[in-house]
């Protein structure tokens, strides 16, 4: 079979070793580095993304010292000697003929510690903690550690390291005039300001030899002020090679930018025009990275020479066979990830496990398993929102019959909302792969069908699954039947007419979700097709790289057709309950576009006049055009009784077993964990 991906699944040759596709999964924290049994686990984790024929897999981050951990309580890759767990990481990746390299991070004033050090005592605006600048002594024994730890990498089996210079981490914080105020050796001239990085890289290699991978991650923008401009990235990239780098890849603004970077209304490949701004400029290979999650878009980007190698980092934790399923040439299958953060990077900053939303196994791969059943079963779900489409999915995997009704045209329950957002459009993706799974699966799909307790009893199911999801809440508010009152459904699903001027009941994240929704003149795009220079133009970012950092001296450029007002009765900050990685993206999003948002609301009346409301005890009359309700949800259970009066064995999930949590994460996984136990 011809390959459908030739660019992509060529090899690549560093010469002393070759990598057996263009693929990088790029470094992701799951926090399975800092917890007991976290190397069995990472073993299983990578060992799946190893089979899957990621070309090149990187770990999450270990700082050299203790200095640069970045919470106390995580492990470093310091000391005598790594911990002889890490072999069983590398073995696992060996076995499948994989390479796998540590990621070394340094996390300097980034580190939420009292010994935090950076290049000078310059205070990070997301971390209460002011670091200390090292001395000249200090910074040598930083560059040893460096050396060191990539030492211990290769004795413990990694093929190298990736060592971290971009998000703002201690590297770049040498490198940035915004964060470096010295006047020595390693501050002041770019020469200076470079000298950490490439002292880093050059003992690395002469630490750990010419036959060891050492991957750079370059700050290709910083999108921060005072940043770097781009001549000096080039000249970093070309002393970064000069030192004896094998592979530079790309890192994208720092942590503390107000510039989304990866979250879901960051347009797919966003940011690819970096790197490729970069090629020729060295000569070594260069990789991209910034929401690239299909195997067609990254053999377009290597196929037309944007880069030597796509780096995806949680399209590996949605799918660990994204490689395999290309090669198969059955992109189809693949289970997209779709940038919404909710499953690895929210759970990560609240100190949790990160796993996926739309794969439960992700970092569970060794609890998260089910078996072919014993006794086959006839099973009814009813509902095809995220929660109901999961447990199809893996209980017709383990060779139950099962029927899917659902009550619309198609599949997809909630998301099909979520994938009428702008910004959202890869949730249909999710819709796209249970699509596939269900049908290659012979799942019995009863489309337009509403089952009934009756019909259900007198098919003879033997179990029935209510994933029935949720009835939006209509709140007791004198003149909610007028005629200018729409729920979110009628807006986002029905299509009913907005005026200019909206007031939005509910801020929560059906709330915001809908006020974007009103803040884009066009519905939502093809994903595949993408506007990248409508978003950076939104977000202020310079495409030409005229100044420092890459932003535009004029600052974000939106604007609304709509006047927006965003209410809640909670005396909290509005957009406060908000996931936590992308939530305030959204929420700055909207306040550029000027919507107004009002915590402490009591809603009066509504009326021909608008929205009557009290605030800190003052009337006040939103005279507003149509007044949209997001004021939650109740469970849909009504089949329930009558199911069990007939004592047939039925279990509720999603938003249908808990309204509140109506959330497809806590949905998908249910599903999962229901089905692997029926
Ligand atoms: P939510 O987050 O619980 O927010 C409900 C909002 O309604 C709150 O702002 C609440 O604020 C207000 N409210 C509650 N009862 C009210 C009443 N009786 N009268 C007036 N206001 C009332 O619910 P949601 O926005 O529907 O989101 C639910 C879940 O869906 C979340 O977990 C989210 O992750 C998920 N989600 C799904 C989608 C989607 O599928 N399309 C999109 C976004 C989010 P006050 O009580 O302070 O007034
Ligand atoms: Fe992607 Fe969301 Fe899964 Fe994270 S949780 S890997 S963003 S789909």
């Amino acid at each position: 079979m011809t390959s459908p991906y030739p660019h992509l699944l060529a090899p690549l040759d560093l010469g002393f070793t070759t990598l057996k596709n263009r693929v990088l999964m790029g470094s992701m924290h799951t926090g399975l580095e800092d917890i007991p049994g976290g190397f069995e686990k990472q073993a299983a984790f990578f060992s799946e993304r190893a089979k899957g024929q990621a070309g090149l897999i990187v770990t999450g981050g270990y700082s050299p010292n203790a200095d640069g951990r970045l919470g106390l309580g995580d492990t470093t890759a310091s000391g005598d000697g790594l911990d002889n767990g890490h072999t069983l990481i590398t073995k696992a990746v060996h076995a499948h003929d994989g390479k796998i390299l540590l990621q070394v991070l340094h996390g300097g004033r980034y580190s939420r510690h009292e010994e935090c050090v950076s290049a000078s005592d310059v205070k990070s605006p997301i971390n209460p903690h002011r670091p200390t600048a090292l001395s000249l002594a200090g910074i040598k024994q930083t560059v040893e550690d460096y050396a060191n730890c990539a030492r211990m990498a290769r004795d413990v089996g990694y093929d190298g390291v990736e060592i971290m210079g971009s998000e703002g981490y201690l590297l770049t914080q040498f490198l940035a005039p915004r964060t470096n105020l010295r006047d020595d050796d390693y501050g002041g001239s770019f020469e200076n300001r470079v000298r950490l990085a490439t002292d880093v890289v050059r003992r690395t290699r002469e630490a750990c030899g010419n036959d060891f991978i050492i991957m750079y991650r370059c700050s290709m923008l910083d999108l921060v002020e005072g940043g770097l401009s781009w001549e000096e990235i080039v000249k970093v990239a070309q002393a970064i090679e000069a030192a004896g780098a094998t592979l530079i890849n790309s890192g994208i603004g720092w942590h503390e930018a107000r510039i989304p970077t990866i979250a879901h209304m960051v347009p797919r490949g966003a940011f690819v025009w970096t790197a490729q701004k970069m090629m020729g400029s060295v000569n070594i290979p260069i990789i991209t990275s910034n929401r690239i999650n299909n195997p067609a878009q990254a053999e377009e980007i290597i196929a037309s020479g944007q880069a030597d190698m796509v780096s995806m980092a949680r399209p590996m934790l949605a799918d660990a066979d994204f490689v395999q399923k290309a090669m198969d040439d059955k992109a189809d299958e693949i289970n997209t990830c779709i940038a919404c953060n909710q499953g690895c990077l929210d759970r990560i900053f609240d100190g949790r496990l990160s796993t996926c939303l739309v794969n439960p196994r992700a970092c569970y791969e060794t609890e998260l398993n089910y078996e072919r059943a014993v006794a086959i079963k006839s099973i009814a779900v009813v509902g095809s929102g995220p929660g109901g489409m999961s447990f199809a999915e893996i209980a017709a995997a383990r060779g139950h019959k099962v029927t899917l009704f659902e009550a619309s045209d198609r599949l997809g329950g909630q998301f099909n909302m979520a994938k009428a957002i702008p910004g959202k459009e890869d949730y249909g993706e999710t819709i796209r792969y249970y699509g596939t799974r269900l049908k290659n699966l012979g799942v019995d799909i009863r489309l337009k069908t509403a089952a009934t307790a009756d019909a259900l009893i007198e098919q003879g199911f033997d179990e029935v699954v209510l994933a029935t999801g949720v009835t939006p809440r209509t709140p007791d508010i004198p003149g909610i039947k007028h005629a200018k009152v729409l729920s979110y459904i009628d807006v986002l699903q029905n299509g009913a007419a907005v005026g200019e001027k909206v007031a939005i009941i509910g801020a929560g994240g059906i709330g915001f979700d809908v006020a974007e929704f009103l803040t884009h003149a066009d519905g939502p795009g093809d994903p595949a097709k993408p506007d990248i220079d409508k978003f950076l133009r939104e977000w202020g970012v310079d495409k030409d790289l005229k100044g420092p950092g890459g932003l535009l001296p004029e600052g974000p450029q939106m604007s609304s057709p709509r006047e927006i007002t965003l209410l809640q009765r909670k005396e909290t900050r509005v957009g406060r309950g908000l996931n936590k990685t992308t939530g305030w993206a959204v929420s700055l999003g909207l306040q550029i576009k000027g919507a107004d948002m009002i915590a402490g609301a009591s809603y009066e009346k509504i009326d021909d006049d608008g929205l009557h409301i009290i605030v800190g005890g003052e009337p006040r009359l939103l005279a507003v055009d149509n007044i949209i309700i997001c004021a939650g949800q109740e469970s849909n259970r009504e089949l329930e009784n009558d199911l069990k009066a007939a004592g047939i064995t039925t279990h509720l999930i999603g938003g249908a077993y808990k309204a509140e949590e109506l959330n497809a994460l806590a949905a998908i996984e249910q599903g999962f964990k229901v089905a692997a136990a029926a």
